[in-house]
């Protein structure tokens, strides 16, 4: 029952302070505390119309909460419609925080709960651990199939721009995910990781190694290290490793980020 774990429990009696009533009556440090709450569903994120269209836990099971580990998750859907996007993950039960694409952003899940688009369980808990995580109804490698899928790219207008609003919101707004890679030995055009970047061990062979991130974020910067991961990089999924994002230009989304945010209002 990983879902009770710690970190969780802790989140939820956290969390759930928040419906008492007596507000004022409580300490100055607990209000503080509070104003730094994430919302759980922002209307609108720099101009973008956030649509509301919650994917259910199977057998309609409550929400666990998320946590505040500074961590946000990238991932491709690997279709660039954004309405399959959402049939194929609401039908998996897969749900991110955001699926983003043709200029739009619709909301899968509170933000203080968690998302589903990773294995989560023990001992990584990757679900848990990603305080946000952003479908992009993509290919990875940028292009019409999987042809390209190891081409080092940068989404389309209308995937980027909403993944860069998201990405932004979410350096504050009591989200708090820096602004950067998680580590800088990890390049944009995965010259650190050789290919194939999504076979580990599998039944058939057990020996085989996974990815070089992989590898490191299992021994201990998974959840250490905070900033935007991408799925990849993420410890404890299964054999048919997702490579997604694989050689994204990560950095230049970052710097797009951050430029929004530096943006006069
Ligand atoms: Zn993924």
């Amino acid at each position: 029952m990983w879902q009770f774990g710690p970190c969780v429990l802790i989140s939820a009696v956290f969390r759930n302070s928040v419906h008492k009533p007596k507000v004022l009556n409580r300490p100055a440090h607990v209000l503080a505390t509070e104003v730094i709450m994430a919302i759980d569903f922002p209307e609108q994120i720099f101009g973008f119309n956030v649509e509301k269209r919650v994917i259910p836990r199977p057998g309609g099971q409550k929400f666990l909460f998320n946590s505040h580990t500074q961590i946000g998750v990238l991932h491709t859907t690997e279709n660039p419609s954004v309405e399959s996007s959402f049939k194929t993950l609401n039908t998996n039960h897969s749900a991110p925080h955001f699926i983003v694409g043709e200029g739009r952003i619709i909301q899968c899940r509170s933000l203080t709960h968690q998302a589903a688009a990773l294995v989560g369980n023990a001992p990584f808990f990757a679900n848990a651990q990603a305080s946000i995580q952003i479908e992009m109804a993509a290919f990875t490698g940028g292009g019409k199939d999987t042809s390209s899928t190891t081409d080092v790219w940068l989404p389309k207008d209308e995937v980027l721009r909403p993944t860069i609003a998201i990405m932004a919101f979410c350096a504050a707004n009591g989200i708090d995910i820096p602004l950067q890679v998680p580590t800088d030995d990890w390049k944009d055009d995965n010259s650190d990781m050789p290919l194939p970047w999504a076979v580990g061990p599998t039944k058939a062979n057990p020996k085989r190694k996974m990815n070089v991130r992989r590898i490191r974020a299992a021994s201990g910067d998974f959840p250490k290290l905070k900033g935007w991961w991408m799925h990849v990089e993420i410890p404890g999924q299964p054999e048919q490793w997702h490579h997604d994002c694989g050689a994204l230009r990560r950095r230049d989304m970052l710097r797009m980020a951050q430029e929004l945010l530096n943006k006069p209002i």
